[in-house]
């Protein structure tokens, strides 16, 4: 199943031109801003609304308002339902008002986080950076996600945004290079115990497997 915007603006890459992708019978814009929207599935609404706007939710097919600056998140042409950002428990990364986002929503991992560890440590692959984290890789983008795409194009931003962070620290010599061991030990653990604990069937996942290790069905 593929439910795409049409735009690409929310990073589900799908980039088409044809705006009416997703079922013909929502409404592709926003109620409030006129904007382009992306389809999602009701289990983000659970993962992402707060408890009570959960269960006063009667619709059965959401979408999410790709515009930066409108308050709308999700709304649902055929109930007439619109959630704001003030109805989000999680917040949504791209909007400005949004509070408590993620980068990666399936291990609740900020940029703050990310940056930090590339920066600290020099690990500079997503899998590494997960495990290190959360000594785990993740899965769920599909539910969790707030656009219920992949989190990993999110997560690999953030670690080159954290990489030309730590390269200007080194020129400002706030950090040596070589100060610190990259703690490559340490993730080879992690990553043993993460194989052991998901029964061996991530074999092939190797260090870069992503955020979602493919369990989403992301690809
Ligand atoms: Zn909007």
């Amino acid at each position: 199943m593929s439910e795409e915007c049409g735009s690409g603006a929310c990073g589900c890459a799908s980039g088409s031109s044809n705006a009416t992708a997703g079922s013909g019978r929502r409404s592709g814009f926003c109620p409030k801003c006129n904007s382009q929207v992306h389809p999602v599935s009701v289990d983000v609404l659970e993962n992402i609304l707060k408890p009570e706007a959960v269960e006063a939710y009667k619709g059965e097919k959401p979408s999410l308002c790709l515009n930066p600056s409108c308050d709308v998140t999700y709304f649902d042409a055929e109930s007439n339902e619109v959630f704001t950002n003030e109805d989000c428990e999680t917040g949504i990364w791209f909007k400005e008002k949004a509070e408590n986002s993620y980068v990666c929503y399936c291990q609740k991992v900020t940029e703050r986080e990310i940056i930090e560890t590339v920066v600290e440590t020099g690990l500079d692959d997503l899998g590494s950076v997960m495990l290190y984290l959360r000594e785990d890789i993740g899965e769920g983008c599909k539910e969790k996600q707030p656009a219920g795409v992949s989190c990993n194009r999110y997560v690999q931003d953030a670690i080159e945004k954290a990489q030309i962070i730590r390269e200007a620290l080194f020129d400002y010599k706030e950090l040596q290079p070589d100060s610190k061991e990259i703690p490559y030990q340490l993730i080879e653990e992690r990553y043993n115990n993460y194989l052991v604990a998901q029964g061996g069937s991530m074999a092939t996942a190797g260090g870069g497997g992503g955020c979602c290790g493919g369990g989403c069905g992301c690809g």
